[in-house]
């Protein structure tokens, strides 16, 4: 007898910590089943954060395929036509531009003079190759890489000058902002800003643009049909 109570007592030992495991076991899955709707909408949480961050990360992958796909650009640059040799004039006896912005751009410097405002023509219509001379020797003598040079000149076939609608201006009285950004305090384009548009005229580059440098000396022609198609990519564009 004395025996068999010890093994019952051997057997009652393992049987009662199997009985406390399982409570044990059991509380913790209450506790569990209590907290889980508060992990559920923690997972949740931390899900919706990381399908929000997705989207974010493949519509800017979308954006560049906008980008080079729609636009074509060529370092910040959309490409141009270049216009025919027969619609183009002379304005000044080295500058040439398209025959339907010619008497527009004159109208507006006379207009200027009437002002005292003595607006200076500096480039019109440029050709591809003349375009490629500039690009590619100005890039070698300023020690540039091609990138850095597309911010203040096109690379051939990507310059608006090769349409014959872009024009160059400069203001007579200060010679010296010609091509620069000073420019833009001289009394020629506070006129221009001011009036431009009455002749059909935009600035190309503004300085919200994200490619190319703000250029307040190049202007735009958008008044015929044709050069509303041609500057129709870019007005979509930018800005
Ligand atoms: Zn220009």
């Amino acid at each position: 007898m004395e025996r068999k109570e010890d093994i019952n007592q051997l057997l009652d030992i393992p049987f009662a910590k199997r009985t406390y495991l399982y409570n044990s076991n059991s509380k913790l899955f209450i506790r569990i089943l209590l907290i889980s709707p508060f992990l559920l909408l923690l997972f949740s949480f931390a899900g919706l954060r990381l399908i929000r961050d997705s989207k974010i990360v493949s519509s800017r992958f979308l954006d560049i395929k906008i980008d080079s796909k729609d636009g074509q650009r060529l370092l910040g640059h959309l490409p141009y036509p270049e216009i025919s040799k027969d619609k183009l004039v002379f304005i000044e006896p080295n500058i040439k531009v398209h025959i339907d912005m010619s008497e527009s751009l004159l109208k507006m410097r006379e207009a200027a003079k009437r002002d005292g405002v003595y607006l200076v023509f500096l480039s019109g219509y440029r050709s591809t190759n003349l375009q490629k001379d500039i690009f590619y020797s100005l890039k070698s003598i300023r020690n540039q890489i091609a990138s850095e040079r597309a911010r203040v000149s096109a690379p051939p076939g990507y310059s608006e000058h090769s349409t014959g609608f872009a024009i160059d201006i400069g203001d007579y009285m200060q010679r010296e902002t010609d091509f620069e950004v000073e420019f833009e305090d001289t009394e020629a384009f506070k006129w221009l800003q001011r009036h431009a548009a009455k002749y059909h005229f935009k600035l190309s580059f503004n300085r919200n643009n994200k490619y190319i440098d703000y250029e307040p000396w190049h202007w735009r022609y958008e008044g015929s049909v044709e050069a509303l198609k041609i500057f129709e990519n870019s007005n979509r564009k930018s800005n």
